[in-house]
């Protein structure tokens, strides 16, 4: 099931990289599948955009996550396509890159508030520009990677 969904959603998030608007030229794409509870599936894309420092961070999965609460629906799987970046929050260097320590505190709230759009067990997919390098973890091994409880 989600071999089949990263077909389809590798290349859309790599689409969607192209329209990302970056003051330091760092592109995010993302694409993810969710359900909503009757079962139905919903694609869902977002792309960084942040014209200056002085803007908030309006992340590529941030976008996702607004989008699939306004749709109630539940994200399965989340790819996200970008070049590995050290992360501010846990000073760690994944070997892809991985939501920011902000996108993971959204992701925390939507876990202990219950709202069923992210669970610990919703699949995060990260892949390099190049497609080299692929790394796929679930919300909860990456918080624990990040040194953080859900
Ligand atoms: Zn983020």
């Amino acid at each position: 099931m989600v071999d089949a969904m990263l077909e389809k959603l590798r290349p859309l998030a790599a689409r969607v990289r192209q329209t990302a608007i970056c003051y330091r030229n760092f592109k995010v794409g993302a694409a993810a599948v969710g359900f909503t509870a009757d079962g139905m599936a919903r694609v869902f894309v977002g792309a960084n955009k942040r014209v200056d420092k002085t803007h908030p961070k309006n992340c590529a999965e941030m976008q996702i996550m607004r989008a699939a609460k306004t749709a109630k629906a539940q994200l399965a799987v989340i790819v996200i396509i970008g070049k590995r970046n050290l992360d501010n929050g846990s000073g760690k260097m994944p070997r892809t890159l991985h939501p920011c320590d902000k996108c993971r505190a959204i992701m925390r709230r939507h876990i202990r508030q219950g709202t069923g759009v992210i669970t610990p067990k919703t699949k995060i997919v990260s892949v390099r520009p190049a497609c080299d390098v692929m790394e796929e973890l679930t919300v909860e091994e990456l918080m624990k990677y990040h040194g953080e409880s859900l």
